[in-house]
């Protein structure tokens, strides 16, 4: 979903899938710049060929080290849908992606200051007949689904 969430968004850390394990991990770059960086040297950013690298740590298993990233492909909060990926940089962002999907016609009052990410959020994510179904996709990538079953 490149094409709705500008890259100007993809600042770390971003959570993204292990590549050893597969559960939650820490994406971090070092720098505070929007991936992809051009460098020319160590401290020159505006050059060079697009660098998506970083360091990973996962949260679950021993994984440490660099990682060349791909975006949204390791994305850890993300949902397919109609054939379109629905990615968040982080659970903090899904859990607000949900609030507005399930808001339905009350959604101005949550948009606020998040315009800039919510309004990117594709139409086929928001239509009120699929809403039912992306809200379950969500919560199951939140672990909400499990939450909710041990009740
Ligand atoms: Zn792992």
């Amino acid at each position: 979903m490149t094409e709705l969430y500008e890259y100007p968004l993809l600042v770390a850390p971003l959570s993204i899938r292990c590549p050893a394990c597969g559960l939650e991990a820490r994406f971090e770059t070092g720098h505070s710049h929007a991936l992809p960086v051009r460098r020319a040297g160590k401290r020159h950013f505006e050059a060079g060929a697009p660098d998506w690298s970083g360091e990973v740590r996962c949260l679950s298993c021993t994984k440490m080290g660099r990682h060349e990233l791909s975006w949204p492909e390791d994305s850890y909060y993300a949902i397919e849908h109609g054939g379109q990926t629905l990615w968040a940089l982080d659970r903090e962002m899904m859990v607000l992606i949900r609030r507005f999907v399930a808001a339905g016609a009350d959604r101005s009052r949550v948009q606020g200051e998040n315009r800039r990410i919510l309004s990117r959020i594709p139409a086929l994510f928001l239509d009120a007949k699929s809403r039912d179904e992306v809200v379950r996709k969500i919560d199951k990538v939140l672990g909400l689904d499990r939450a909710v079953a041990r009740r």
